[in-house]
Parts: structure tokens; C-alpha cells; sequence
């Protein structure tokens, strides 16, 4: 399989997903997660008509994505999915244009200083642990609708977040737990694609998008909401260990 043999098989499952769900496929856009591949693996995917990226670690993504962008012919899109250190933050904002990894109110307000600094406006996602795994980043969303000081804790900072210039809240993001069945994963899509329309209707804003599904499980999240989808494997193919 091809590259863009993946690309056209990915599409027609997004499209199959949203026919089940009574979805616009428009609505959903394929982010390329090519990390751990090199500048002339993304250049190869681009030239298939993808124009969204992401990447999961900054000192790879500082080699990569100034190198690609100097090559590629047309304007490509920057999403940042991982984990970010504070001391980070500040080549996060000049290299991407999205951020869906904001896990914490200090990331965001870090974020926020720099944006201000560079005279820019970065558009960001909150990272949502909605399934309650200990070894996740996120904010802790877990059982909201029903644990009061769980759902009062994450909205005060939601507020704090939403006030902050020079960032775009965009909408929220999570990873789904690793599951042997697909269908043990929706819980998860179902419940941030819930709490999003509850952020939505208590702070009477757009939050437009919901970035979740990743190769294993992103039929399921396309049926329960998902308007980006961040893929790796499904394209370029299972990843060396690093
Ligand atoms: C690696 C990664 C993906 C893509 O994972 P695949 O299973 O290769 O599709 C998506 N989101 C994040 C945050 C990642 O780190």
C-alpha cells in the first residue's frame, strides 16, 4: 500500500463514518501525524492534497517543519498533538498554528504572554482526560456531569482560559484509552462530544471543534462527532520504536 492508497482509503472510511452518522464529511478534516518521519515522507503526503500536519515533539518538529514548509508547494497547516514543557512553549507559537495539546491554565496563560509578545493569535484546543486514566494529560474531566466540584473546578479554569488574549479556544481534544474493541473507545468521544455542548451552552460560545480519533478508532469518533481526526499509522505506516 501507497501512501496515497492510504490517503483514498482513509477518505472513503471518514465518508462511510459520516454517512452512518448523518454527517457532512466537509465537517471533518484529516490531520497527518508524521512523526518520526522525515521531511520528504510529509512532502510525499502533501503532494496527495494534504495540507494538515501534526507533530508530538518540538525538537523534532524544529528540524522538520522549516524544512518541509521551504519545499512544499502549497501553504501547510501545523498541529501540535503532544505533550508540552513549559520551556517549550515559546517554539510552539512560531512554528505551529494549532495547538490541541493545552492541558493545563498555566499552559494556556504561557501561551497566551507569548502570543502577545509576537503579535499573534494562536488558535488552541483543551485537552480533555474524560476516561479517568491516571497516566494522562489533560485537564481532569472525569464524571463531570455528576461530581459538582469536578464540574465547578474545570469551569472556573475553562472561564480563566476563555478570557485569555491572544489565544483562540477552538474546541477540546482527548486520547482514547487503548482498547482491544473499537466500540470500547466511544464512551469516551461520546462523553468530550457531550461536554462540549455543555461548555458551549454555559459559555454561550462556538467551540467549533473536536480533534479525536487516531488510527485504531477513528470511524468511531467521525460517528460521534470528531471534526479533526489525527492519523498516523493509517498513512505512513506503523512507526520505528525510538
Ligand atoms: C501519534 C499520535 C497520533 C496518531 O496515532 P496513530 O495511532 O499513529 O494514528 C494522534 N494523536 C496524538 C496525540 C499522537 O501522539
Amino acid at each position: 500500500m501507497t501512501i496515497a492508497d492510504n490517503i483514498q482509503r482513509i477518505q472513503e472510511a471518514i465518508e462511510a463514518a459520516c454517512a452512518r452518522a448523518g454527517r457532512n464529511p466537509a465537517e471533518v478534516t484529516l490531520i497527518a501525524v508524521s512523526k518520526t518521519h522525515p521531511a520528504e515522507v510529509v512532502l510525499e503526503a502533501a503532494s496527495f492534497g494534504l495540507q494538515h500536519f501534526g507533530e508530538n515533539r518540538v525538537e523534532e518538529a524544529e528540524l522538520k517543519i522549516p524544512s518541509v514548509n521551504a519545499r512544499s508547494n502549497c501553504p501547510l497547516t501545523w498541529h501540535m498533538v503532544g505533550h508540552i514543557q513549559s520551556r517549550k512553549a515559546r517554539d510552539v507559537t512560531s512554528l505551529f498554528q494549532q495547538v490541541h495539546s493545552v492541558d493545563t491554565l498555566k499552559l494556556a496563560s504561557k501561551l497566551s504572554g507569548l502570543c502577545m509578545e509576537q503579535g499573534k493569535q494562536l488558535r488552541v484546543l483543551l485537552e480533555m482526560n474524560v476516561s479517568g486514566e491516571e497516566a494522562k494529560y489533560g485537564f481532569q474531566a472525569t464524571s463531570w456531569d455528576t461530581n459538582h466540584a469536578v464540574r465547578d473546578h474545570l469551569w472556573r479554569e475553562v472561564e480563566q482560559i476563555l478570557a485569555l488574549p491572544g489565544i483562540e479556544v477552538r474546541g477540546l481534544m482527548t486520547m482514547a484509552p487503548i482498547v482491544e474493541q473499537v466500540e470500547q473507545a466511544r464512551p469516551v468521544f461520546t462523553a468530550l462530544a457531550r461536554l462540549c455542548a455543555d461548555l458551549r451552552q454555559s459559555f454561550q460560545i462556538e467551540l467549533p471543534d473536536l480533534s479525536m480519533g487516531m488510527t485504531d478508532d477513528y470511524p468511531v469518533a467521525v460517528e460521534e462527532g470528531a471534526t479533526l481526526v489525527r492519523i498516523g499509522r493509517a498513512i505512513f505506516g506503523e512507526r520505528e520504536h525510538k
